[in-house]
């Protein structure tokens, strides 16, 4: 079909005004997700082999050399998502083989921490344990609810049961989906979901299967359309703290499918396509490379380097293999990263936070 040329001068007109806009912030969205205590060895080298033939450690020997040793890439057979899409099209920070680096700038290296890191941008050496309590930091989900067009557009969804002390919901009021406590049912496939995890078989008392905080993300995108979205999936760590190496690279791998399914998501939904920036980290590393069972643990002082990890992004805004120089990229930095895409001045929330990644386009 041919356009009559005054039509497509229109068009013309109408994407050039159009483009801009939706790519840069009135209606810009984030989607952060963590990925518990992923370690950047495994992200960047793929499975262990000496690991992954370890029959103590994996029950189905020949299906795991099958799946992630004797492959082409195993970094890539691990996470493809994250090396074919991320690191393509955003950047994927930490690869220490190859000169990239990340790490939490905390000293504790465990989860509470972290993630406290992570979502109020600094460090709070109060913070000692996973039984800490309610935060007393406000983070940038419970500021971004408070202010105007993000009012009730806030979400959070969370394998790990610790997140309603972690994002505070007795004082932040934040809607936060956490652990096995199935929410009151809005939808069908709530519904549904509600009723699958409490018929599941439970491994930790604490975290669910991912599998359902992957589902009630997809949920809350479809039914919510939060503006805000964050999504944290536990596996990775638990898995490893029970010595499963092969359920923690059968975790690594579905997780990252689950990063494949939210991205597409997005990009299929005019709610979000072209102006949504998915952030996506981890809490803490893993003593991966200094101690013969390093892999399973984490935390200091015993666990070394396990403050070590890895930070990814992609979206509008994003300047796709930016690189991080002269130092680390800190989890401090990730909550300002995260407004910053959202076109937001981070000092606005705090200016003592960790200052945005240099990982955005000139203009964003
Ligand atoms: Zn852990």
């Amino acid at each position: 079909m041919k356009l009559p040329n005054a039509l497509i001068a229109a068009l013309a007109l109408t994407f050039a005004s159009a483009m801009p806009a939706a790519a840069k912030d009135a209606d810009a969205r984030l989607v952060l997700v963590t990925l518990d205590g992923l370690s950047w060895q495994e992200l960047f080298r793929g499975a262990d082999p000496g690991r992954a033939a370890d029959k103590a450690l994996v029950e189905d020997l020949p299906a795991i050399r099958r799946d992630f040793v004797d492959v082409p890439d195993r970094a890539l057979a691990l996470t493809p998502f994250l090396h074919n899409v991320v690191a393509k099209q955003g950047v994927l920070l930490g690869d220490r083989d190859h000169g990239s680096c990340a790490a939490v700038t905390n000293d504790q290296w465990f989860s509470y921490p972290g993630y406290n890191e992570i979502l109020t941008g600094r460090v709070d050496p109060a913070i000692d344990s996973n039984e800490h309590g309610p935060n007393k930091n406000v983070t940038v989900l419970e500021w971004l609810n408070g202010r105007p067009g993000f009012q009730g557009k806030v979400r959070a969804v969370t394998s790990w049961n610790v997140f309603s002390d972690i994002l505070s919901v007795g004082r932040s009021k934040l809607p936060v989906n956490a652990g096995w406590a199935a929410p009151a049912p809005r939808t069908a496939m709530e519904k549904t979901l509600g009723r699958l995890q409490d018929q599941t078989p439970r491994r930790w008392a604490g975290v669910r299967f991912d599998v359902f905080t992957h589902g009630y993300a997809l949920e809350s995108l479809k039914h919510d359309k939060p503006r805000v979205l964050y999504v944290s999936y536990g596996e990775t760590d638990d898995f490893a703290h029970d010595g499963r190496y092969d359920q923690t690279l059968i975790a690594a791998r579905r997780t990252d499918g689950f990063l494949a399914e939210l991205w597409s998501t997005l990009q299929a939904d005019p709610a979000y396509a072209g102006k949504t920036t998915m952030i996506i980290t981890t809490d803490h590393g893993r003593a991966n490379d200094t101690k013969p069972d390093g892999w399973k643990s984490h935390g200091k002082p015993q666990w070394a380097d396990s403050n070590q990890s890895w930070i990814a992004a992609i979206g509008p805004g994003i300047k796709a293999g930016a690189k991080v120089t002269g130092g680390c990229a800190g989890a401090n930095q990730v909550a300002a990263t995260g407004l910053q895409a959202l076109g937001l001045d981070w000092k606005d929330f705090d200016p003592q936070a960790g200052a945005p990644l240099p990982i955005f386009r000139a203009g964003n």
